[in-house]
Formats: C-alpha cells, sequence, structure tokens
C-alpha cells in the first residue's frame, strides 16, 4: 500500500470506491494555523447565530439523506435502514440538543461562597473556547463520530479539525462540505484525511483532542499530548454486560438483547458484548436469543436486511479468532460461529454461543462482532460480580421487573452508563453524560460535560466594597496574627469553649 495515498473500499463488496492523498505533517500544521485564523472571529459569534447555522447543517443533512446513505453504506458495508435509523437520527437529536442548551450549559454562573471569611467577594464562573480541537476517530459511526463529536465543540466557539478513521473518511469530508454550505466560515470546521501519523501530527498542533478508539491508540495519543500538557477526552473501548434476573420481561429482555449486540453487526463501543441469565430463566432466555438470531437477515447495503458486513478484514479475522479460541475451549455455538460464506464481503454470521466463562477472550476482552456469548449464574449477586469482572467499564443493561431492585443493581454496577429494561439507548439521549470508567477512559461526551470539555473555565473575583487596604495585605503584625487564629476558631472550631475564648480574644486584641 502506498503510504501516501489511502484505498477507500467496499466492505461489502470489496470493491475499491476512491483514492485520497494522505495529509503530511505540515498539512495538518497549516490547517491548524487556518483553523486558528477562523477560530477568533468565531468565537465572538453569538449563541444563536451558531445554533441557526448548525439548524441550517441539520437541514441539509436531511435533504441529502440519500447521498449521505450512498457514501455511508459504502464505505461501512451497513445496511442503508440502519444509517438513517441511527447516524442520521444521532445528528438530528445532537444538533437539537446542542443548538438549544450550548448556551445554558456555557452561561457564566455567579457563585455563592460558602465560608464567612469570602462570603464579601463577588464570583462568577465563565467559560471561554480552548481555540482549535482535534477529533481523532474511529471507523464504526464515521458521521457519528466525527461530525457528531464537532458539534458542541463548534457550539462552544472553538475551530475544528476532524482526522477520521483510514477506513472510513468520506462520510466526514461529506459532512464538512455540507456545513460549508450551511455557511460555517471556512476553515472553521476541517478534515485532514490519514492513517496514525496524521493524527500525532494533530495531536502536536491542536489545543485540545478529543479521541475515540481503541484502548492502545488512546494510551499513545495521552502520552504525546502529555508532552505539550494539552487535555485529552478518551472515549475508548469497551465489554458491555447485560443482566437478565429472573422476574425479567424475557420477550422484552432477548429483543433488546439481540438488537443491543448485532446492531452495526456488534461494531459499537456500547454493544451488549457478554450476556449473564439467573438460572430459572436461561434455558427459555437463550432459546428465545436463538430463535431471533436465526432470524436476521443479513446481506447487501441496499437489500431490505437487518445486518451488513464488518467494515474490515483485520476486525472479521479478530472476531473470528475470539470465536475459535472460545469453541476450542468447550464454548458450543448454538447459531453462527463463522464468516458468511455466501456473501463476497467481510460478513460474519450472528453467533450464539453458550458454556463460556471468564477464562475465554471472548468474555473478557472486546469482540466488536456479531456475537452474544450468554453465560448462566446462580443469582444476581454472581450476575453483578461477573458482570464487574473486567478491564473496561463503559455501559451495561439490566433486565427486571422490579425497578426498584434494578435501580439499587445500577448504583453497583462498575460503569459509566446503565440501561434498565433497554439496551443502547444512552447513547441517543445527547443531554445525558456518556462516558467511561477503568480501561474505557475518561472525559464524557454529551450533557454539560460533553462542551464544558472544549472550554477554558475562568474564575473572575471581584471587589465589592473598594476598601483601601484588606485585612491581610501587608505588613504582616503580631496582632493581624492573634485576629486571624481567633477569627479562624469563632467560626470553625466545634468546641463551644473555643469559640467564647476566641471571641474575648478578639475582643481584646
Ligand atoms: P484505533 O485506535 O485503531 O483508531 C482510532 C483513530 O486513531 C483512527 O483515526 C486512527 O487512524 C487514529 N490513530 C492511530 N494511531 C494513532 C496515533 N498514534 N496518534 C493519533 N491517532 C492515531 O480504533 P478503531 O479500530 O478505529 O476503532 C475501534 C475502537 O473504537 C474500539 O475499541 C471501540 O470500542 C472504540 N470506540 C469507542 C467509542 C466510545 O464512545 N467509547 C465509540 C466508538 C468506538
Amino acid at each position: 500500500m502506498n503510504s501516501q495515498t489511502i484505498q477507500v473500499r467496499n466492505p461489502a463488496t470489496l470493491e475499491k470506491i476512491t483514492e485520497l492523498a494522505v495529509a503530511s505533517r505540515g498539512e495538518v500544521a497549516g490547517a491548524v494555523e487556518r483553523g486558528r485564523q477562523a477560530q477568533t472571529l468565531w468565537q465572538q459569534s453569538h449563541f444563536s447565530e451558531r445554533a441557526r447555522l448548525l439548524y441550517r447543517l441539520r437541514d441539509l443533512l436531511l435533504d441529502e439523506g440519500d447521498k449521505l446513505g450512498d457514501i455511508l453504506t459504502a464505505e461501512t458495508g451497513r445496511p442503508r435502514a440502519e444509517v438513517y435509523g441511527n447516524e442520521l437520527f444521532y445528528l438530528c437529536s445532537a444538533i437539537g440538543t446542542w443548538a438549544k442548551k450550548a448556551e445554558e450549559y456555557l452561561r457564566p454562573t455567579r457563585l455563592k461562597p460558602h465560608f464567612p471569611l469570602v462570603k464579601a467577594k463577588k464570583v462568577i464562573s465563565s467559560y471561554s473556547p480552548r481555540g482549535v480541537i482535534g477529533i481523532i476517530s474511529p471507523w464504526n459511526f464515521p458521521l457519528t463520530m466525527t461530525l457528531g463529536e464537532a458539534l458542541p465543540a463548534l457550539m462552544a466557539g472553538n475551530a475544528v479539525i476532524i482526522k477520521p478513521s483510514e477506513l472510513t473518511p468520506l462520510s466526514a469530508i461529506f459532512g464538512a462540505e455540507l456545513a460549508v454550505k450551511a455557511g460555517f466560515p471556512e476553515h472553521l470546521l476541517q478534515v485532514v484525511v490519514g492513517y496514525g501519523d496524521t493524527g500525532a501530527a494533530l495531536v502536536d498542533h491542536a489545543d485540545m483532542i478529543a479521541f475515540t478508539g481503541s484502548v492502545e491508540t488512546g494510551k499513545r495519543v495521552m502520552k504525546q499530548a502529555a508532552e505539550r500538557l494539552i487535555p485529552v477526552s478518551l472515549e475508548l473501548g469497551g465489554k458491555d454486560p447485560m443482566i437478565v434476573l429472573k422476574d425479567a420481561d424475557l420477550d422484552r429482555a432477548a429483543g433488546a438483547c439481540v438488537w443491543g449486540a448485532l446492531m452495526n453487526s456488534g461494531q459499537i463501543c456500547t454493544s451488549i458484548e457478554r450476556v449473564y441469565v439467573e438460572a430459572p430463566v436461561y434455558q427459555k432466555f437463550v432459546d428465545q436469543v436463538v430463535e431471533k438470531v436465526r432470524a436476521i437477515r443479513q446481506g447487501q447495503s441496499d437489500a431490505e436486511v437487518d445486518l451488513g458486513s464488518l467494515t474490515s478484514e483485520a476486525q472479521l479475522k479478530s472476531i473470528a479468532a475470539q470465536v475459535d479460541e472460545a469453541v476450542a475451549h468447550g464454548a458450543k455455538a448454538l447459531t453462527g460461529g463463522k464468516r458468511n460464506p455466501t456473501l463476497p464481503g467481510f460478513y460474519y454470521q450472528p453467533t450464539v454461543l453458550v458454556d463460556v466463562d471468564h477464562s475465554m477472550a471472548i468474555m473478557t476482552e472486546e469482540t466488536f462482532g456479531p456475537v452474544i456469548p450468554i453465560m448462566k449464574v446462580k443469582d444476581a449477586e454472581e450476575a453483578l460480580q461477573m458482570a464487574n469482572d473486567s478491564r473496561y467499564g463503559l455501559s451495561s443493561s439490566l433486565f427486571a421487573r422490579d425497578k426498584a431492585l434494578a435501580e439499587q443493581f445500577a448504583e453497583r454496577l462498575q460503569s459509566g452508563a446503565v440501561c434498565i429494561n433497554d439496551s443502547l439507548v444512552n447513547f441517543i439521549i445527547p443531554d445525558a453524560p456518556m462516558g467511561g470508567r477503568k480501561d474505557s477512559g475518561f472525559g464524557y461526551r454529551h450533557g454539560a460535560e460533553g462542551i464544558r470539555k472544549f472550554c477554558h473555565q475562568k474564575t473572575i473575583v471581584i471587589d465589592r466594597f473598594g476598601l483601601k487596604e484588606e485585612f491581610p495585605w501587608y505588613p504582616a503584625t503580631k496582632k493581624k496574627e492573634h485576629q486571624v487564629r481567633h477569627l479562624l476558631n469563632l467560626l470553625c472550631h466545634s468546641g463551644w469553649r473555643h469559640k467564647l475564648r476566641a471571641l474575648k480574644g478578639l475582643m481584646t486584641s
């Protein structure tokens, strides 16, 4: 492969779509510089103007739905229905939310100091843009992970440079073109195409990096960012558990499991990747899941199908390796379990595995594929213990009719989000903070934190009384020293004798 170009291929048909030039380090530096110039004017624009352009962009995304569908299905191999049902759905919801709420999230706020000795000060906390934000993205949602992440950064007054995945750069390029058409200033939102080196060049020049991708690359990005002391947010991998308690509505649980595990062929950071079912309902749940999975239709993007192809051959191989290893160690594939031989692209059959345990990578490492490993547990406590036995902590799902109990369990699950009697939905609620723990990273997408991360937070303290001098100012005297000690005892000591003594001391000093 020529390291100076990227060949974009359709993973469902294996046809070449196009070839793009890779941005050099110098070109990345130039893009950041142009972004910096565009940002100086942009940061002066009002939220209402930024929102107006966002709404215009939303209209264009809807108007260009067909073209968007063509590009997205071609570079990912996903069914067209999925493109509208999640990528476009997400962007519509996210644009509305950021356009409406950005101003509220970033409004300067008056703080009321708690400590009596500083109460006299007027304190304001405000937010200002960081400058040029670098967004480095994976391939699983080529528009959501690029343009979607850019929305709050832009609303906060920043310029944005997107480095999309080398596997799926076309959607981000199209999104940036639409942004210009919508009226966003030239160079405010740019795309630099390339492999890891291009991403690394962006880390060397941007003012902040919002990274979404694998744990290994995330660590590398953070190390590099540390050299420049620029902030990073890291949205990394997951191994999301689903728990089914014995009182659960099994019809709903099975449906949510199949959708939550197989949507986008399981290539979602919050896909259900392992399932723990209480013993009394285990067999019934497994039977229902298998029946539903056997009914899944896999095929080309424009056919009426449920599942498309995987996005890369590397992904196909890594899924097959995990399933094969599990089967070699005693797991049983009740359906699926291999590459789909009837289709030309990177298709892996939707698979249900049983007789699995935590000695197998399929239960501990991210699979990112259409595989549902299901494990029987003796009770809810064991389910919780198994769910938390992971180096990841992104999201999880819990099914139970007793919602009060489910909420208690949700608090004990070590993950950034828990869906009770549902799956995947937390991601499409842009008002709700979404982030991970442990190896799933840190920092939040969505909610107030999802936009404040793109800002400097500033504290402004205003003197209100205009005295000629303040108590702690020079000269330091013995009298002041005694007074401050008496004051602290009077205000802070919990013993009333100390308070009385301090009061006396103050009156006589
Ligand atoms: P990846 O880490 O291989 O690549 C991600 C991006 O980083 C790509 O654009 C790549 O070119 C770039 N990159 C590679 N090396 C780099 C370097 N040294 N410096 C800077 N950039 C570099 O991940 P991937 O395979 O594209 O994506 C799949 C991963 O993304 C999965 O682990 C998945 O769980 C994760 N993901 C997480 C979330 C989330 O919100 N937590 C969402 C989607 C995907």
